[in-house]
């Protein structure tokens, strides 16, 4: 994605909403969208170029670690990254204009670098193994991020 700065991620959030993420380490080039998480671990954030309005758009997520004492396979439904030892976690987001009563939710990798897993820069890999390449894998994660976010009329 282009790089955006502290000031453009702040005006696509209602003031007081959002915790600004640090923007020095960023590579931008591997990346499809920015997704932060709040220092709490309750919240995480999402920007992205929305494809309906071509400007940029922000999401808050509530976010819920999931925590099994048994190892468990755990697949991220936006970049099918296959992970075990609880490294997910359960997203939700409210659907606007129901005032926080209809939430729809996600199972994601829980630091929301599904792009730099996406182009295996993160370690470990997947514990199942895919023959799709890149570009496809980018096609297929945004098309599921898109769909969902349009569910709650956030896009
Ligand atoms: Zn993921």
């Amino acid at each position: 994605m282009d790089p955006i700065s502290q000031d453009e991620i702040s005006h696509v959030f209602d003031e007081d909403q959002v915790v600004l993420p640090d923007l020095s380490t960023v590579a931008w080039d591997h990346l499809d969208y920015l997704g932060w998480v709040h220092p709490s671990g309750h919240l995480a954030y999402l920007v992205l170029v929305s494809p309906e309005s071509g400007k940029l758009t922000g999401s808050v997520l509530r976010r819920r670690p999931r925590i099994s004492k048994r190892p468990r396979y755990e697949m991220c439904s936006w970049c099918h990254h296959v992970h075990r030892n609880n490294r997910t976690a359960m997203f939700t987001l409210s659907v606007k204009g129901t005032e926080g009563r209809h939430l729809i939710g996600k199972v994601l990798c829980k630091d929301l670098d599904c792009s730099l897993r996406i182009r295996n820069l993160v370690e470990p890999a997947s514990y199942m193994d895919e023959t799709l390449y890149v570009q496809a894998r980018i096609w297929r994660m945004q098309k599921s991020m898109h769909r969902w976010l349009k569910r709650a009329n956030r896009l």
